[in-house]
């Protein structure tokens, strides 16, 4: 059977402790809680991993977070040699802050990328030190200064960044909403999560699913990486952070 987990970061990305109650662990000692901030691998974005800090005080890390049969089923993966928890025990739970907001900053980033390169987006992936949104782009045109420049446009304006929840019905008298070329927002729940970017989503929005920071001016300096050529009309670009290495 599979487990719904509460998942408190969809309404609050900054949550770094909350306590729980373990209500399954798996045979390789996974544990799966009633409510969890630990954020699942999932839409490009990398788990949490953390800490779990039992009655006692002991702590047993956490070293990644996944889905399991479903995506509402969150499981919390030990670092190799810990103790097994036991079901019904209540638990703190501590994510690595300092990663899961570089996380956040950049998962933002990712966003501004497809509001300066508004073309089909083919893929993504998300790090604490540099991210990747591949797009189908026919127009080679592009350099990382132009990209760079626009990017920070954003930054400096500080534009708040948000959630809202739409229905299926919205969506699809929306299609232009979906960016993505591959993948299809979730739909059959009746609701989507919306990011939105700006006044009244005036800057952009996209179904999305993960943890962002709550203004784009929060993601701080950014810049393009590089521009990779990945087949004739797919061009891959790279978020680092900090200003763009004068050479
Ligand atoms: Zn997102």
């Amino acid at each position: 059977m599979a487990y719904r987990t509460e998942a408190l970061f969809r309404d609050d990305a900054y949550l770094k402790t909350a306590d729980a109650t373990v209500v399954a662990v798996n045979d390789r000692g996974g544990a799966i809680l009633d409510r969890t901030i630990f954020y699942a691998t999932s839409g490009g974005q990398p788990g949490d991993s953390g800490a779990l800090e039992r009655a006692d005080g002991s702590r047993i890390e956490i070293a990644a977070t996944i889905t399991g049969e479903t995506k509402e089923e969150i499981i919390h993966v030990p670092a190799p040699a810990q103790v097994a928890l036991a079901v019904g025990e209540k638990v703190r739970l501590a994510i690595d802050w300092e990663r899961r907001h570089l996380l956040m900053r950049m998962h933002a980033a990712c966003h501004l990328l497809t509001v300066v390169c508004p073309f089909p987006i083919t893929g993504a992936s998300v790090s604490e030190d540099d991210s990747r949104v591949d797009f189908d782009i026919p127009d080679a045109s592009f350099t990382r200064e132009e990209v760079t420049a626009g990017l920070m446009d954003l930054v400096r304006a500080d534009h708040p960044i948000f959630t809202r929840l739409i229905s299926d019905e919205e969506l699809a008298a929306n299609p232009g909403l979906v960016k993505s070329k591959n993948v299809r927002p979730p739909v059959g729940t009746g609701r989507i999560r919306l990011v939105c970017i700006g006044e009244n989503a005036s800057v952009d929005s996209q179904p999305c699913g993960g943890t962002h920071v709550k203004s784009t001016g929060e993601v701080g300096e950014i810049h393009i990486g590089k521009i990779e050529k990945k087949g004739r009309e797919n061009r891959r670009f790279r978020i680092r952070f900090g200003p763009m290495p004068a050479n």
